[in-house]
């Protein structure tokens, strides 16, 4: 595998990195770790002339309790972890291998590229079996016809900042905004977040109450050493002086955006936890588009995502 040559500019400041970009006007990528956009990069897939490198921005590694800095790397989570809500050190351990957590940031694993066995191929597989409208194609090859891509957000991260309500900061040529983790993702595997043109993910943030909430995680991949996931499932649940408030249930990588459903007091004491895990995922289910474009089989993906709601339902509200 060799890379396609593309020219490197290494900024030391977030507002160099986007005057760049804006110059460059869609010909440049943002890379953090580089784990992600130089594989596909590998793989000839939107390939530009320019490579902004984000490592030097001092400002993107800033880790607190309550902000975790995009440049923040997945090894750091873990090395941090007793400083962070506990489901975020857990997570991160499942993401990929060790060597690739040192380098792989938490920017670009929420800005993860979707993946589908059609998309993440070589130029010469693609060549000879057709490729995707993702890559140079012009249809979908799981669901032809379809206008838009299903490949599944493939980031563990995502659906665990969901439950935790987090905020993104985003800088970009007209100034910083804060969006919601809820809200930035769009469900459509090409144009998969909000970011427009030229802008960075500068910081996560983490709402006050954050203490307040105990979540966990859990994670369906072919190979536990080290894969994506198939399915992912994060639970969290508020409590004020013991009791619980507020439950969040968030599915990951089982469509081009992750789901949140959120409930109240009232249902959780209406129904047992089983009745509850089955309303969440009818409901839930309908913004599930699992198709066949990863390594498992949908109806898998699905029913373990069933199964993984109520097992934590039953772990978080016992
Ligand atoms: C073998 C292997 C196994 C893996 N297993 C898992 C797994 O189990 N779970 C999982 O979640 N992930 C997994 N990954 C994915 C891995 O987590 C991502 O590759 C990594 O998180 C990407 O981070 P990065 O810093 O290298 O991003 P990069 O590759 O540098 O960037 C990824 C994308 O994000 C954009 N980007 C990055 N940072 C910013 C920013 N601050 N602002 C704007 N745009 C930005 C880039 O332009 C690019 O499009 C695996 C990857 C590999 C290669």
């Amino acid at each position: 595998m060799s890379l396609p040559s593309f020219q490197l500019h290494i900024p030391c400041t977030t507002d160099e990195a986007i005057s760049l970009a804006k110059r460059f006007d869609g010909d440049s990528a943002f890379m953090a770790g580089g784990t992600d956009l130089l594989n596909n990069y590998a793989d000839d897939l939107d390939v530009k002339t320019h490579v902004i490198a984000l490592s030097k921005i001092r400002e993107l590694k800033a880790l607190s309790g309550s902000l975790i800095g995009s440049g923040v790397t997945i090894a750091e989570l873990i090395d941090n972890q007793a400083m962070l809500p506990s489901v975020i050190g857990e997570t991160a351990r499942l993401i990929a291998g060790p060597a690739l957590r040192n380098v792989a940031t938490v920017g670009g694993n929420l800005l993860l590229a979707g993946r589908c066995v059609y998309f993440n191929r070589s130029k010469l597989y693609r060549c000879s079996h057709g490729a995707c409208m993702k890559a140079e194609g012009q249809e979908c090859i799981t669901v032809p016809q379809s206008k838009r891509c299903y490949a599944p957000i493939s980031g563990d991260l995502a659906p665990v900042l969901l439950v935790l309500d987090a905020r993104f900061v985003i800088a970009g040529p007209s100034g910083a905004r804060v969006v919601a983790a809820r809200d930035f993702y769009r469900t459509d595997g090409i144009y998969s977040n909000v970011l427009g043109p030229a802008e960075i993910l500068v910081q996560v943030l983490l709402p006050d109450d954050v203490h307040e909430v105990t979540a966990r995680y859990l994670k369906l991949r072919s190979r536990s050493a080290m894969d994506f996931p198939e399915a992912g499932v994060a639970v969290a649940v508020k409590r004020n002086e013991g009791i619980p408030v507020e439950l969040r249930v968030a599915l990951g990588a089982l469509g081009p955006a992750p789901t949140l459903a959120v409930r109240q007091t009232g249902e959780l004491s209406q129904c047992s936890t089983d009745e509850l895990a089955e309303r969440l995922w009818k409901e839930m289910s309908t913004d599930v588009f699992a198709v066949r474009n990863t390594s498992l089989q949908p109806g898998y993906r699905r029913e373990m995502a069933q199964l993984f709601i109520r097992r934590l339902l039953k772990e978080l509200l016992k």
